[in-house]
This record gives structure tokens, sequence and C-alpha cells, in this order.
């Protein structure tokens, strides 16, 4: 997952009971309050605390097969066989890389999924060995996300243990490409194609802790470049330079304003270019980035900086009086969209109470997840995390300490089968 902010929920809304009959299943509308005292979803809650041993296994396990962004596909095989091992149905791959299993319940809708992504932001060749220290293990990846892979399966194993049955059925995907270059490609493949349509809940299990992700951060980044015929510098003087146009672009971002509130930013982050200091050059680039909650704001701090880029190289032209001479190419590299999931829908309410049912304490985030493809689609959906806590994520150091990681689990379970209600 990539940083994510949490705010504080004031007056916590709590989902009360709808006249409850016998038979929380039957009734179709049980809120996490009454599935808890199901039999059968108590004995997946209790066996998810006991068997926690398992899960922090498996999540070793997981985390020391490679996974760069592009290159899940080692582990996503061993996920495939955990799939099918525990039972799962119509377990498969996709385009993309995406493995997905139906725990299949007594319609095929509602559909919730619950997603954990495969890939890390390491390069191939980084020591991805597991040391554990006491109740804290040490290994890059080990909470974004072997956490959340390994409360799938656990979740997924204490549900088939204990025979949990649910009106619409629950599909566990691990899922590929979520972290920066990888620019949520599985979650694009999941929404646009996989199973396009006939997703009604999604949610994501990234990183560690117990919260509530339900703002997406959407994401813009262009790799610009500026091209010219270059020249030498004394005998060539007087042709227009890509670095001016590209000085002249940069100054003119600076000024951009952008609304604090919803908070809008960009960056010029990386630039290069040239030949020699004797040489004008014949190109220049920059990398930059844009970010904001909010699709309207997102897209017009991205239109303020397309027109920013094309007058700067408008100027640098005509101040040589070389019109046309510098062109400008504009890569979108990076595509994130922004989106919501209100507070008062019914996923984040569910979200905040099961939380609460269950003893623990959940915030309101915002974040740049997996869950910002169906927030920009208005598919309900939240990220939340796998428990435990983690530090350093997307570094070397990276570490998770288990002290209390079973209610990641617990929080899933008692997540998955509430989305799975009618
Ligand atoms: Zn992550």
């Amino acid at each position: 997952m990539l940083r994510s902010v949490t705010r504080a929920v004031f007056g916590l809304a709590v989902t009360t009971a709808a006249a409850v009959s016998s038979g929380v299943f039957a009734q179709g509308a049980a809120s996490p309050a009454d599935l808890v005292k199901d039999a059968a979803v108590r004995a997946a809650i209790d066996g998810a605390k006991a068997s926690e041993a398992q899960t922090i296994e498996d999540q070793i396990r997981f985390c020391e097969i490679p996974a760069p962004s592009f290159k899940e596909e080692v582990r996503g095989r061993e996920l495939q066989r955990v799939f099918q091992q525990l039972g799962l149905q119509n377990v498969r791959v996709d385009k993309a890389g995406n493995v997905l299993g139906d725990y299949a319940g007594a319609s095929a809708r509602p559909r919730v999924v619950m997603a954990a992504h495969l890939d890390t932001v390491f390069p191939e060749g980084t020591n991805v060995k597991v040391k554990r220290e006491s109740a804290v293990l040490h290994g890059p990846g080990i909470g974004d996300d072997c956490r959340g892979l390994a409360v799938i399966v656990a979740a997924v194993r204490e549900m088939k243990k204990a025979k949990v049955q649910t009106p619409g059925t629950i599909t566990f995907v691990a899922n590929v490409g979520e972290e920066g270059l990888g620019d949520l490609r599985g979650v694009k493949e999941l929404f646009n194609s996989t199973l396009k349509d006939q997703i009604d809940r999604f949610v994501s299990i990234d990183g560690t802790g117990i919260h509530v992700t339900n703002v997406a951060v959407g994401s813009h980044r262009y790799r610009v470049t500026f091209s010219g015929p270059g020249g030498h510098s004394f005998g060539a003087f007087g042709m227009a330079n890509p670095m001016g146009a590209m000085g002249r672009a940069i100054a003119k971002i600076q000024e951009i304003q952008v609304p604090k509130q919803p908070k809008t930013t960009f960056n010029v982050g990386r630039i290069g270019g040239g030949t020699s200091v004797n040489s004008i050059p014949f190109d220049g680039w920059m990398e930059l980035d844009m970010r904001s909650s909010d699709p309207a704001s997102l897209a017009a701090v991205d239109a303020n900086i397309q027109k920013a880029i094309d007058a700067a190289v408008a100027e640098e032209n005509a101040r040589w009086g070389k019109p046309g001479v510098i062109t400008v190419k504009k890569e979108l590299v990076g595509d994130r969209p922004a989106g919501s999931t209100p507070e008062n829908s019914p996923i984040v309410k569910d979200g905040l109470a099961v939380a609460t049912v269950l003893g623990f304490n959940a915030n309101l985030g915002e974040g740049s997840t997996d869950s910002n493809m169906p927030m920009s689609l208005h598919v309900p959906a939240i990220t939340v995390g796998g428990g435990g806590r983690g530090h350093d994520a997307h570094a070397l150091t990276e570490s998770f300490d288990t002290t209390d990681a079973w209610q990641g689990t617990q929080y899933a379970i008692l997540l998955a089968v509430s989305l799975a209600q009618k």
C-alpha cells in the first residue's frame, strides 16, 4: 500500500440490527452483531486466534517467494495451490496473473471480493529471507502485503473448517500489480474484464493494523520529454533549447494554485537529459506526479500542468524566433484513479461495526490502494489492515510485530461474512 493518513472518526455509527428472527442467515440482513452470535461464524472467529501460528507460517512462506511487480507468477502459483488445497471452487488465474477462488454461497450474488496483493516494491535479487526475533518478523514485504495474503488464506481455512454458510458468494483474490509501477494493473483487469460488472463489494486487505480506508487518493504520473535539433553551444547559439523550455515549464508549474481541501498536490521529481556542457541539448526530460482524492481536482491540476508545459514550449520557441523547433511529448506513466466510499455507506458502516463488535478500534483513513479502482467506478469498496503492527513498509528493514495479529484474521472473517449477506 502507499502512504495513508488516518483521521479520527467521531460519533461512530454502529449498524443496528433490524428485527432479528431465528436463524440469522435465513433473515438475510444480519448485522455483524448478529452474525458474531452464529455458531459457525463464532467457531471460525475462535479458530482464527487458535491457528495464528499457522497463519504466521504461511505469511513467512509467501514472503520468501520473490514477487516484484510484473514478476508475481511464482508466488501466485503458491496461492493457487493453497486455494485449491483449501477447497475453494473455480480456482483460476486470469490474463493479468490474478489468482481467484470462490467461496460459494447460496447464490452467486451479492459477490464480495476479498483481495490481497501479491507484488512487492523490491526488485529481483532482493534477499527476502525472513528473520524472526521473538514476536517480530523482519523481511521485505512481510507486512505489505504478505500479511494480507496470509489473512485471506486463514479466513478461507477457518470458514471452511467451521462450515460457515453465506447467502452471497465470496471470491478470494491474490492480485498482481498494486505497487508503484504495477499501476493497479491487477484490479484494473479484475474490474474491466475478469469479473466485469460482477463485483458488488470489494475489500482489499493491505498492510497491517486495524483500519478502514474509504478515501482513494488518485494520482497521475508523467514523463515529459522536450526535444530539438541541438547543436554546438557557441557555433549554433540562437537555437531554441529543450532545457530552456523545460525550465520555463517547471517555473510555471511551481506557480499553479491547488485546493487545500480536498488536498491536491504536484511535484516535479526528476529531471535529466543533455549531451555535454558545451552542447545545446537535443533533449531534456522530467518526471512529475500529481495527487488528489477528488477526481475533479486531479483533472484540473492535470489540465493546468499540460497548459503550462505547452505555453513554456511556445515561449522558448518565440524567444529564439524558431517556431515549432522544440517539441514536447507527454507520456502518462501512472494513473491511479481517485474516488471515495461515503462514510454513511453500508460497507464503511460494516467495516467500523465489525471492529466494534470484536472489541477492536478502527479509524477511517485515506490512501492509495487497490480500492482506488472500484471507488472510481462507484463500486462499494474499502481497504483494511491485516492486524499486527507493521514498520518500514517499502524499505529493506520492513518488519511485522505479530502481537495479537490474529485480530486481523478475525476482522477479515466477520467482515467477509457480513458483506456476503443480502
Ligand atoms: Zn500494499
